[in-house]
């Protein structure tokens, strides 16, 4: 059985002050006994933040980690910052891939898959986002174009490091706009990319999480993760309130 794995992506939003405030109150949350603890979690926040996400969360059951990284190891790349930079700073995840670095950076298919590479490499994990838009959904490609999302990816990893990947289901219709594909739909496409996995390396596709993000709230975060291929959420919005993250924290356990 997998442990579920629940991961606040602040986007670009926070202050120090702000940052401080969310990640108190997070963690004495999950000190109240509550047995929050049962499932994994982490914070992906903008780098300069990563400094105190270190300082606060050290030794605490909230990993923390980043939302992008080059896919270059270091060197002449003005405003990139280094997957080794992101490691010094002890973080566990790096999102790549995210819908909106694909359509605001126009961040291809290759690029992300080169950016997991590098995460790998720098000994962090990977969470590798994949997910259709509307237009797409509508005209019957879902499958595919998350097909070709992750074959990108798997075609430059060898299979440890598969087993090392997480993925994130994010259906871009769905991201901020309140609308939550259903569990059933979420389902099939988890399911599918689990089959995709499968079909490159069977011991992995057992153990690899496969998250689903997009308007995962309080109110619907457990019928999503009571599905089979759904071992938590990746969260936006709902991950910028103390209150509102330990509640998807707490309908994971
Ligand atoms: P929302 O939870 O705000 O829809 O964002 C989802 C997301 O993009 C997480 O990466």
């Amino acid at each position: 059985m997998r442990r579920k794995l629940v991961v606040g992506n602040w986007k670009m939003n926070g202050s120090r002050a702000v940052n401080g405030a969310l990640l108190s109150g997070i963690t004495a949350g999950l000190d109240d006994a509550t047995g929050a603890t049962g499932a994994t979690l982490a914070v992906c926040v903008p780098a300069p933040y990563l400094a105190q996400c270190q300082a606060a969360l050290s030794g605490g059951p909230v990993g923390w980690g980043a939302q992008d990284v080059s896919a270059h190891a270091g060197g002449a790349y003005t405003g990139e910052v280094a997957a080794a930079m992101l490691a010094d700073f002890a973080c566990a995840y790096v999102i790549v891939g995210h819908s909106e670095r694909r359509a605001y950076h126009a961040e291809s298919n290759e690029l992300v898959a080169q950016k997991a590479v590098a995460v790998l490499a720098a000994g962090m994990t990977p969470i590798v986002c994949v997910g259709e838009t509307l237009a797409e959904r509508e005209a019957g490609q879902t499958f595919a174009v998350v097909a070709a999302q992750l074959d990108a990816v798997l075609a430059r990893l060898d299979d440890t490091d598969v087993a090392r990947l997480v993925l994130a289901y994010e259906p871009v219709w769905a991201i901020g706009t309140g609308k939550t594909a259903t569990p059933a739909m979420a389902q099939e496409v988890h399911a599918r990319l689990r089959e995709q996995l499968r079909q490159n390396n069977a011991a992995a596709a057992a153990t690899v999480h496969i998250l689903y993000g997009g308007s995962m709230k309080a109110d619907n975060a457990k019928q999503l993760m009571a599905e089979q291929d759904i071992d938590g959420g990746l969260i936006g919005g709902a991950a910028l309130t103390a209150a509102d993250f330990l509640a998807i924290v707490h309908a994971a356990n």
